[in-house]
């Protein structure tokens, strides 16, 4: 096992990462507030690892709430079932709830803890790869809303992330090539050592070699805990995030949520902001094949959807929410481990470089 400390202005708190983290009674007893627990989970999740992590549980007045699994039940309805399982046990302040899932049930979860009885203990467990390097970082929780993806929420920071990396032998290996386009992310903006240290490493992660897994997952969560701690109101370097979002928000939405996945959506959205760096002249042609090898050997896809015309793209790329002043508004590379924000692109360049992809 392996420990982030991440480090707030008045407080922190562990991540931990290793094989068998489930069944680690010590991990988790000191970060409960008391012998209240509330486990919320999935139907997918619940048959795979709950009574595992009941057991470990053992001698606390622990109780559950199953939801169902999917994007779509990321809403306020399902997180008021967390507050009625919650009143329905009597649970008080010093109660704590646990998220055992991916990103839905950690945002689902951390939310109903940010306002039940005006903030309560919560603890991560995230199941998927997605959720172990991104969703469970930062504090930010929250529900869509019809109008909108992410658009209620809170900041509400776990007391503690306990990241069990052979919970990752159940996800299905779509969804473990997802997260893994969010790992590639940290090392392009941020750490051009770790980007090489996966082009060695890619087929061990894929074959969920365990030190290899946990050594991608803390570097991970280290390159986002530290922007954010660098950035808490979101006005400067925290939008390094969103490497090749607005692209691959412009695929998510023309191809309709869930036909592709969001870490697919970015993978191809990374290489066109890596191909469009190059035609910048700020990478050179060896840079960009590094990125389409990375992303291929992680089993990303890199080209465009069919159907979508350079001219689409753009329409959908402006509907982006990082779009000011109806500027385009891109993360590119500078280098590798060295990314900018732009908003002085040439939209006519952009055209061309998406009239020409792959498709
Ligand atoms: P998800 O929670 O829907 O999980 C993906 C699928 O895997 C689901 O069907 C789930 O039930 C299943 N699953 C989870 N763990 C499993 C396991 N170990 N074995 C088998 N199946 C398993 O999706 P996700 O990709 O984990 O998270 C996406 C969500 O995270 C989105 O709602 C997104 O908005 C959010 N997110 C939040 C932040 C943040 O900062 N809070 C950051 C990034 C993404
Ligand atoms: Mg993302």
């Amino acid at each position: 096992m392996q420990t982030l400390t991440v480090e707030l202005p008045d407080r922190h708190y562990p991540i931990h990462v290793g094989p068998g983290l489930l069944d680690d009674a010590s991990l988790l007893t000191p970060h409960l507030a008391g012998r209240q627990v509330m486990i919320v989970t999935n139907e997918v999740v619940a048959p795979l690892y709950l009574e595992r992590l009941k057991a470990t549980l053992a001698g606390h007045d622990v109780h559950e709430v199953v939801l169902p699994d999917g994007e779509a039940t990321k809403n306020l309805e399902h997180v008021e079932r967390i507050w009625d399982a919650l009143l329905a046990a009597g649970f008080n302040r010093r109660a704590t709830l646990i998220a055992l899932g991916g990103g839905v049930t950690g945002d689902m979860t951390g939310f109903a803890a940010a306002c039940y009885q005006r903030g309560i203990a919560f603890i991560q467990i995230p199941t998927t790869l997605l959720a172990q390097v991104d969703s469970s970082v930062g504090g930010k929780t929250g529900v869509n809303h019809p109008r909108g993806k992410n658009m209620i929420g809170a900041f509400h920071q776990p007391r503690a992330v306990i990241v069990d990396t052979d919970t990752l032998k159940t996800l299905p290996a779509r969804e473990l090539t997802a997260g893994l386009a969010e790992v590639i992310k940290y090392g392009l903006i941020r750490d051009e050592a770790f980007m090489t240290w996966l082009e060695t490493s890619m087929t061990g992660l894929r074959s969920l070699d365990a030190a290899l897994l946990t050594e991608a997952i803390l570097k991970s969560c280290a390159v986002k805990a530290k922007i954010v701690v660098e950035d808490e109101t979101e006005q400067g370097v925290r939008a390094y995030l969103n490497l090749g979002h607005t692209f691959g928000h412009a695929i998510e939405t023309a191809m309709g949520y869930g036909n592709w996945l969001h870490g697919e959506a970015v993978g191809t959205g990374m290489m066109m902001a890596t191909a469009l760096s190059h035609r910048l002249g700020w990478l050179d042609e060896a840079a960009v094949k590094r990125v389409a090898m990375l992303l291929e050997a992680a089993g990303l896809p890199r080209h465009a959807p069919a159907s979508v015309s350079a001219e689409r793209f753009l329409e959908l790329m402006h509907l982006d929410k990082k779009v000011m002043d109806a500027r385009l508004r891109l993360v590119l590379l500078k280098a590798f481990g060295d990314a900018c924000i732009t908003d002085d692109v040439d939209e006519g360049q952009v055209h061309d470089l998406l009239e020409h992809w792959e498709r």
